[in-house]
């Protein structure tokens, strides 16, 4: 089938015409087709939109043009600005929003001849870590436990490209990473997904959460795919002022070094109470992998790295609060009508944000707030210094450090819903390096004894995202995880 080609093969395939752009396109719209309705990963199909990208794709194969992407049907977070495509960072108070411009990243795939089929479901405004928060429904998770009839999350916020990839409803996708959202969910649906370092892709046209660490990055079925696909969203853009101006490597040709030599650190502190004996024991097997390949392992500490979360949901939501009071029902999208200006305001925001919004809003707004300035956010900026010095000190003596992504697989949905701060705990292991602004990548390297996929993550040096590829490649390799989301086993049937 043609929808269960990796990019890089489709790219061979088209190449040598086996088959059109348009017939890679259709088949990928029949997937949607059949699919969404249950899984509700895309919110917005474009289909009419990526048949016109694939036959022009097609025209450009057919004068013997060789773009990186030509082709290549992909699916776009919808926090991504997209130029006269309805986008809603996963919220009502966007209603009606259709952008009248393209997003860097997404204007730099379209140039490399990508094809776009939708936009995809997210935690709203990309708060969460199970994509419950979507004003427009949660996604399934095309993953199934092998014991319980439970629908599970695919994680978040990126779950809805994570499941569209997953379950074959698209080559590939872009997402966002906050504080773990490409990384977890990726490795909740059995996938790979690279938040790269802070600055190395535009986020200019990407609706903001949390500006001094959003950054946007791929989600792919392989390692290769994701280094295809950074390759096209990366480089300087002169509209977002914490662009990284350096030269984009070839992030494909990474994946082949060899890895003799290569220092691999392992973080006492990643040992965290009440982790699964079975995501410690993949983690294990992750460094017996790269032992294996000719790296030297050593154990290192980052001991501020325990104060993370605190630091993140302090910082995440300061940055939050500033940028959603932009939302007050006069420019963008929810508008309620009240008696005054200030009761508009209140009437509009109330209705237009979901409660997870909410709760980040009041809880930056607190801590930026006169007399808690210092106590907490002047206090969570300086925890921040001291864990990208860590990571700093660290990367003197190791070139990639190896840890779980997540705490657990995929749960059910409606669990944690009650307790933010159990869903909070998702996001022990990836937030750190977002606070550091370091890169750091998911990979599947197994599953646990429900049959459900668990992944490791390996974060780099900042820029050095080409070590990233190189040591997931190995772990991929030696892993030999098959991708076999029980969505496409029943489909196959
Ligand atoms: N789960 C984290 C949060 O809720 C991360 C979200 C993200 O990376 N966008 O903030």
């Amino acid at each position: 089938m043609l929808t269960e080609l990796s990019i890089a093969g489709a790219l061979r395939g088209l190449r040598a015409r086996q088959f059109s752009a348009t017939e890679l396109a259709q088949a990928h719209i029949d997937a949607v087709g059949s699919l969404n309705a249950r899984l509700n990963a895309y919110l917005t199909v474009t289909a009419d939109q990526a048949l016109r990208a694939a036959a022009k794709a097609d025209q450009a194969l057919g004068r013997g043009e060789d773009k990186p992407l030509g082709g290549i049907p992909l699916a776009i977070k919808d926090l991504f600005c997209t130029d006269g495509v309805r986008t809603t960072a996963g919220s009502r108070m966007l209603d009606g929003f259709v952008p009248p411009y393209e997003s860097t990243v997404t204007q730099r795939l379209l140039d490399d001849g990508a094809v776009f089929l939708g936009k995809t479901n997210l935690d709203e405004f990309a708060m969460g870590s199970s994509n419950m928060s979507s004003a427009f429904g949660p996604v399934e998770n095309p993953w199934q436990h092998a014991g319980k009839a439970v629908k599970l999350v695919p994680g978040g916020s990126s779950g809805g490209s994570a499941a569209a990839v997953a379950a074959q409803m698209a080559l590939g996708a872009v997402g966002t990473d906050t504080g773990g959202s490409i990384r977890q969910p990726a490795s909740f649906c059995g996938i790979v997904g690279i938040k790269p370092t802070y600055g190395r892709c535009s986020r200019w046209g990407v609706v903001a959460f949390a500006s001094s660490l959003d950054q946007p990055g791929p989600m792919a079925r392989s390692v290769e795919d994701c280094a295809i696909l950074l390759r096209s969203m990366a480089g300087f853009d002169a509209k977002d002022s914490t662009s990284a101006d350096r030269p984009v490597p070839d992030y494909a040709q990474a994946c082949k070094r060899d890895l003799r030599g290569l220092r691999v650190g392992i973080p006492a502190e990643y040992h965290a109470p009440g982790v699964p004996p079975e995501v410690e024991a993949l983690w294990a097997e992750g460094i017996a992998w790269l032992r294996d390949a000719g790296c030297e392992i050593v154990d290192v500490s980052l001991p501020h790295s325990r104060y993370g979360l605190p630091a993140y949901y302090i910082v995440a939501p300061a940055e939050c609060s500033s940028n959603l009071a932009r939302y007050d029902g006069v420019r963008f999208g929810t508008r309620v009508p009240a008696d005054s200006l200030d009761a508009m305001y209140e009437a509009s925001r109330s209705a237009g944000f979901g409660a997870e919004v909410k709760r980040r809003i009041l809880i930056g707004t607190y801590v930026l707030s006169a007399g808690y300035y210092d106590a907490y956010y002047a206090r969570a900026q300086k925890v921040r210094s001291l864990i990208l010095r860590d990571f700093t000190e660290v990367f003197q003596k190791v070139d990639v450090l190896l840890t779980p992504t997540a705490p657990s697989a995929a749960f059910a949905q409606g669990e944690k819903m009650n307790d933010p701060v159990s869903m909070y705990l998702n996001d022990i292991f990836t937030v750190p390096a977002s606070l550091a602004g370091v890169p750091a990548l998911s990979v599947p390297a197994g599953l646990d004894s429900n049959g459900l996929p668990l992944g490791l993550q390996l974060i780099g040096r900042p820029f050095d995202e080409e070590t990233l590829f190189a040591a997931a490649a190995a772990l991929e390799r030696a892993a030999e995880f098959v991708q076999a989301p029980s969505v496409r086993a029943g489909m196959a049937a």
